[in-house]
């Protein structure tokens, strides 16, 4: 008979091997296996190298999922100051760069090496390239097909991720397994990913590409799977549409056929104490073209292109007519605009959807119905924003399950 492991852990990625690392040092034994020949890769490109490992204000409205609730219970037990600990521990630099993201000083590759560090910490065996075969059993014992053989374990955790970037070794096989035993999909789709357009409906602001600008974006609906959301953020035009943190967040919240919202003031839009309506009706103004006023607000390229979408460029001010005036204040206030879809799992950062948190324990990540059989990370039904959330995700789910081991 081969050794029984405590866990076999399938996906050392992010939460993968974190879980591994908390199991092992709580005394469990625990293998690790992955199908990729180096581990780690999505950490080592996030955040453009730096890795936004957590977020310092990272708490459940900070997450999509068709049941909001379900984040609480495993955030609460291992919130992000946690993990900050963990990092001081380590001596890894870090800095704060926008609304609560943490960034290593240094690189991606200082997370990898905690979370090896970890494992070794915990005896954790760590086995890759392994490609998994089958994964089959009950309550007590479960035995996983390998192309190196069987193994076989008390509990099965699946922690393969998502499906953004296969490239790098993403595969749906968590969510095949949760099918496998019978368990809810809720269906993936890409998220927090840049959005194209229809060229009639992008004709003169895609000749901007490179251009970047605080704006406020809407998007979604209050009656749909997921909600509707609100964020100030910077807006990239790029030759293909959409994209920066703005229409990053945006997309996330998506409804295929239906608008996103943007007002174009994004300065005015986040509070300050710039007002479009006091400006445009100054007396100062009436003396400046069109263009130029708008350019107070944006860069001049793109006041341009509203000018001219208005047929008012090159004219002053004061000589547009009232109604010409309201046309042009709402078009940059309230810009709506139809995406014609995303640039799809090679340029999304995350996944939609996932197994159904219905199917799982809040407390512990296991299958209610399956005893032994978990699921962790980004497989599940949990969609983090922009900045550090999905990791702080991956860090809790791993912990919550680790314990329950
Ligand atoms: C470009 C990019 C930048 C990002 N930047 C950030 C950021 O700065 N901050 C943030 O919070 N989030 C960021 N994310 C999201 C974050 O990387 C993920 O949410 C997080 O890695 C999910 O952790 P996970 O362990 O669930 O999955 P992963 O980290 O993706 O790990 C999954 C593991 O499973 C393995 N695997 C897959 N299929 C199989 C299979 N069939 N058999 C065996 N093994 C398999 C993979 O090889 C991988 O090692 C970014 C994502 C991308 C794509």
């Amino acid at each position: 008979m081969s050794k029984i492991w405590d866990a076999i852990i399938i996906g050392g990625g992010a939460a993968g091997l974190f879980c591994a690392g908390v199991a092992g040092q709580l005394g469990k034994k625990v293998l690790v296996l992955d199908h990729s020949e180096v581990l780690g890769e999505k950490i080592r490109i996030s955040g453009g190298g730096r890795c936004n490992f957590t977020n310092l204000h990272s708490n459940p409205s900070n997450f999509l999922s068709l049941n909001p609730h379900f984040v609480k219970s495993a955030l609460a037990r291992y919130p992000s100051k946690e993990f900050i600990k963990l990092i001081q521990s380590y001596r890894i630099g870090y800095h704060e760069k926008h609304q609560g993201q943490l960034f290593c000083d240094d690189s991606a590759k200082q997370i990898i090496d905690l979370l090896f560090a970890e494992c070794a910490n915990g005896g954790v065996t760590i086995r890759y390239p392994v490609k998994i075969q089958s994964i089959s059993g009950k309550a007590g014992e479960w035995l996983i097909g390998t192309d190196g053989g069987q193994e076989r374990a008390k509990s099965v955790v699946m922690a393969t991720g998502g499906l953004p970037v296969p490239a790098i070794g993403a595969t749906a096989y968590s969510l095949d397994i949760a099918k496998q035993f019978g368990l809810k999909v809720i269906d993936p789709r890409p998220a927090l990913v840049p959005l194209s357009f229809t060229s009639g409906e992008f004709e003169n602001l895609n000749a901007l590409a490179g251009l970047s600008l605080p704006v406020k974006i809407a998007s979604g609906s209050k009656g749909s799977r997921y909600g509707a959301c609100t964020f100030n953020e910077d807006l990239l035009l790029t030759h293909k549409g959409l994209s920066g943190p703005a229409v990053l967040q945006a997309s996330s919240y998506w409804i295929e056929g239906e608008p996103i919202h943007i007002n174009w003031i994004g300065s005015a839009a986040s509070g300050s104490s710039i007002d479009c309506g006091e400006l445009f009706a100054s007396e100062d103004s009436r003396l400046k073209l069109t263009e130029n006023l708008l350019a107070s607000f944006m860069p001049l390229r793109l006041a341009k292109a509203f000018a001219e979408q208005k047929n008012l460029l090159g004219r002053k001010w004061a000589e547009v007519s009232k109604k010409d005036r309201q046309a042009l204040q709402e078009l940059i206030t309230h810009w709506s605009v139809k995406p014609a879809g995303t640039l799809g799992w090679k340029k999304a950062e995350v996944m939609l959807g996932g197994v159904d948190t219905k199917e799982l324990d809040g407390q512990t990540m296991m299958a209610r119905s399956y005893p032994g059989l978990y699921f962790i990370g980004e497989c599940v039904d949990v969609t983090g924003h922009l900045g550090g959330h999905n990791f702080q995700w991956a860090w809790a789910s791993g912990f919550a399950c680790a314990h329950s081991l």
